[in-house]
């Protein structure tokens, strides 16, 4: 059974009508508990002090006061400051620490996260891209911490990961892969020769396309997988923003390019945990569509 984890607070971020808001994550859970049995992965009390092991302490304790001291948005107006969003975004961050309890007593292999705001261009330093702090960073760190000492990263959203990239571009325990939109946010960042540094040299591999790509050629860069990296759990930065009718972005991905990507990187994780953490993915009715697709593979293949 794939273990599902959401809870009410994920709502609390309030972001009025930006595109990132609530709606996502309340349609998504809709579906999921009207279409899937599951296994409940809950909600717990988690320390601040986590963070600190993938954000800089300033930068976390500047946001957990922000907006007591008046800061309604962090960088830019992308990344709206509610008067709850920390302690929402502190919960997206550290609820993973439940889901690699799950895989580590052998309750569950595999896992689907329903949770906002996204984390993946949330930098060390600095949150940005709807991003407050790193989700995924943090859940490798917790995984690292539970013994699965390896920890392959993949991450599909259109647009890059530069957060993820920053946190563990000197890292040799951690492989960050990436598709995405060339021409696309951050812009900056993202192309093939960031390869890491130092250790972490050859375990970050950026794989940009062109504008309005297609299944096929899409499908192909996952042909670059790491063959080498012999990882003890997958996790997965599942932003659904690739697909056709989204509006952010102009890849043409398809329901069927996105059931044989979740298959193909199913079958790369060799039977290992597999998490898939949502990002992305804003057009209501396509958002919703693809986790089901996803969650139905999670459950059955
Ligand atoms: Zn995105």
């Amino acid at each position: 059974m794939v273990g599902y984890l959401y809870d009410p607070i994920f709502t609390l971020h309030e972001t009025g009508n930006h595109i990132e808001n609530k709606n996502r994550v309340i349609l998504i859970d809709e579906m999921i508990k009207s279409t899937f049995s599951f296994y409940p992965l809950e909600l717990k009390a988690q320390s601040k002090e986590d963070l600190y092991k993938i954000h800089d302490k300033s930068y976390v304790d500047w946001v957990e006061k922000g907006y007591e001291n008046g800061v309604r948005m962090i960088l830019n107006s992308d990344t709206i400051l509610s008067k709850r969003s920390y302690e929402v975004a502190l919960s997206a961050a550290t609820c993973t620490k439940r889901a690699v309890e799950a895989f580590k007593n052998k309750e569950i292999k595999r896992a689907f996260l329903n949770l906002r705001p996204p984390g993946h261009h949330a930098e060390r330093m600095m949150g940005q891209g709807f991003c407050i702090f790193n989700n995924i960073a943090m859940m490798a760190k917790y995984a690292q911490d539970m013994g699965f000492k390896k920890v392959m990263i993949i991450d599909f959203d259109v647009h890059h990961g530069n957060g993820t990239q920053d946190i563990f571009y000197k890292d040799d325990t951690v492989f960050y892969f990436s598709t995405h939109e060339k021409n696309n946010y951050p812009y900056f960042t993202g192309s093939e020769d960031e390869i890491g540094e130092g250790k972490g040299k050859g375990f970050n591999l950026n794989c940009p396309y062109k504008d309005d790509i297609e299944d096929d050629e899409f499908l192909s860069l996952y042909d670059r997988l790491p063959k080498n990296f012999d990882f003890d759990i997958l996790l997965v930065s599942a932003g659904y923003d690739l697909m056709k009718d989204e509006m952010i972005s102009s890849a043409n991905i398809t329901f069927e390019g996105l059931s044989k990507l979740i298959e193909r990187i199913l079958d790369f994780s060799k039977n290992k945990p597999v998490a898939f953490l949502l990002e992305g993915g804003y057009n209501l009715d396509s958002l919703v569509k693809s986790v089901e697709i996803t969650f139905d593979l999670l459950d059955r293949k």
